[in-house]
């Protein structure tokens, strides 16, 4: 609290990342970091694009990136909308799409708790809708009639921090029967094994789908995200975006993305080895006696019927590896843990058996 602080800075629910601490010999399976470094093109292209030039300003449109977007998922470059990072893409889409007076943003219960926190910057109502009991989104809570005319509707698929994705066809049916508002898919983690709602696009314009490269392409560090929607919707994020920064992504950014979506068999094989270990964690953990939530994602969500989830997160940080745990209602028994190398995960494993025979 400052008295140099405007009114609303009073109200804010900032967001708080997943630590991030300087500490030898740690096991970092708390953000959902890529456990492979990104692909050595990247590294090659922001090496030989720092130079003189960046004097200059860059490239305000980031042209190249937005036609290596649109190449790759077989959509217009007037479709493609870039930011630093997916975060600052999903603040300019509740900045430009959700404020419509009292009508709320519909959201899952459990989801992203970044959305919340823009509701709050942005003065959005919100109404949250309960996941099903098996934590999965219940499109029959999305399609019926809504007491009051919502402003959007937004979510996670696969959703975070469940891992649970929805089928295209569910998607299609909530697009469907909210043509009048806009529906964004926020596909952090989509390239984990769920079905991108991209090609949905042309039979519903009202969805917005939102990408990052930090987690499947591996440069959380080089922020970089990006939303693809109709032209129209996509004009209007930009005159957010030029009221605000003209210049959200640095020229080294800029390359490095599009060298990032260019080298698709690198792509492949990393993201195939993530998907793959996941499917061993997941049986490792159920050996634990840890209840598994099916996900798609490049972590999995579990819980202990005989642990305390906050416990567990304690006793694995003592032993230096650090999982997510959110002290949330319906959740708070569950541990996030990010899908790292199979080594990772074994270390992993081995700790908390240790922990659980220790416990009892
Ligand atoms: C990680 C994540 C983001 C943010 O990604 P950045 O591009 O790094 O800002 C957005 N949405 C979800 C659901 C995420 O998990």
């Amino acid at each position: 609290m400052s008295r140099f602080w405007s009114d609303h800075v009073v109200d804010l629910s900032p967001y708080t990342p997943g630590e991030q601490p300087k500490v030898d010999n740690l096991l970092k399976l708390n953000t959902n970091e890529h456990p492979f470094g990104p692909s050595p093109r990247v590294l090659t292209a922001i090496k030989d694009a720092a130079d003189d030039s960046l004097r200059l300003y860059p490239d305000n449109d980031s042209t190249a990136l937005r036609q290596a977007v649109a190449t790759l998922h077989g959509v217009q470059a007037g479709q493609v909308f870039p930011g630093n990072g997916s975060d600052e893409v999903l603040a300019h889409i509740f900045n430009g799409l959700f404020r419509h007076g009292d009508r709320p943003l519909l959201m899952p219960d459990v989801t992203y708790s970044f959305y919340r926190t823009y509701c709050k910057l942005y003065g959005i109502a919100c109404r949250t809708i309960p996941l099903a009991d098996d934590f999965s989104i219940r499109v029959s809570d999305y399609v019926g009639a809504h007491p009051v005319r919502p402003a959007g509707i937004i979510f996670s698929n696969p959703n975070a921090p469940t891992g649970i994705a929805l089928t295209l066809a569910d998607i299609r049916a909530i697009a469907g029967a909210n043509p009048d508002v806009p529906v964004v898919v926020d596909e952090a983690y989509v390239d984990f094994g769920a079905s991108s709602a991209i090609a949905l696009l042309s039979e519903c314009p009202n969805i917005v789908v939102v990408h990052t490269l930090s987690k499947s392409r591996s440069l959380a560090g080089l922020r970089v995200g990006y939303a693809v929607a109709s032209k129209e919707i996509v004009d209007g994020l930009v005159r957010i975006k030029d009221s605000f920064n003209s210049y959200p992504l640095d020229k080294l950014a800029q390359v490095g993305a599009v060298a990032a979506l260019q080298d698709s068999a690198y792509f492949d094989e990393t993201r195939n080895a993530v998907i793959k270990v996941r499917e061993n964690l997941s049986k490792q953990l159920k050996t634990l006696g840890f209840e598994v939530l099916p996900s798609l994602a490049n972590f999995v969500f579990a819980r202990h019927p005989e642990h305390d989830g906050a416990a567990l997160s304690r006793a694995l940080r003592a032993e230096g590896i650090l999982v997510r745990h959110f002290g949330i209602a319906r959740i708070d028994q569950f541990l996030r843990i990010t899908v790292g190398t199979q080594a990772d995960c074994d270390r992993l494993c081995n700790t908390l058996s240790e922990i659980i025979l220790k416990t009892h």
